[in-house]
């Protein structure tokens, strides 16, 4: 089931270096045809069904989404994500749509400080073996 571009609504993020979609993909799988300045999925077989580019993208223009020859079509499941919540909006093959919506953070966007509290980095530590987060050893 991997992701779809409707192409009607993307708008190539307005010609941004990367594209929202481009930018949170983990397997890196979402290109922009800069003629067209649409998006589009350009290895599907490899799609995660993450759903992290139908999340981002601005102009709810990602689905994931069955092929058609073993998930009929006419459903849909669209998000949107405000700051501290996301609407999950589900049309179902009879043309019912239900709504759901969660809370998906308890902190203000934007205002986790990752290194907070944690040492400047030493870079002559940079072979060592270890992770800047783990906690130290004890001898
Ligand atoms: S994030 Fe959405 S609008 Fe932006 S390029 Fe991708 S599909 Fe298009
Ligand atoms: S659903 Fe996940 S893996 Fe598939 S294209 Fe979108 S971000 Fe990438």
């Amino acid at each position: 089931m991997p992701s779809f571009v409707i192409t009607e609504k993307c708008d190539g993020c307005k010609a941004q270096d990367k594209t929202a979609c481009q930018y949170i993909c983990p397997h890196d799988l979402m290109a922009l045809d800069r003629e067209k300045m649409k998006a589009y999925n350009q290895e599907p077989e490899q799609c995660w069904e993450c759903f992290n580019c139908v999340k981002i993208c601005p102009q709810q223009a990602i689905e994931v989404r069955g092929y058609s020859d073993f998930v009929p079509l006419g459903s849909s499941t669209i998000p949107m994500r405000g700051t501290d919540s996301i609407m999950w909006t589900i049309k179902f093959r009879n043309g019912i749509m239900k709504r759901f919506k969660f809370p998906i953070r308890t902190t203000v966007e934007g205002s986790v400080d990752p290194y907070a509290g944690k040492p400047a980095p030493d870079f002559s530590t940079i072979k060592q073996p270890g992770l800047f987060t783990a906690p130290a050893r004890k001898e």
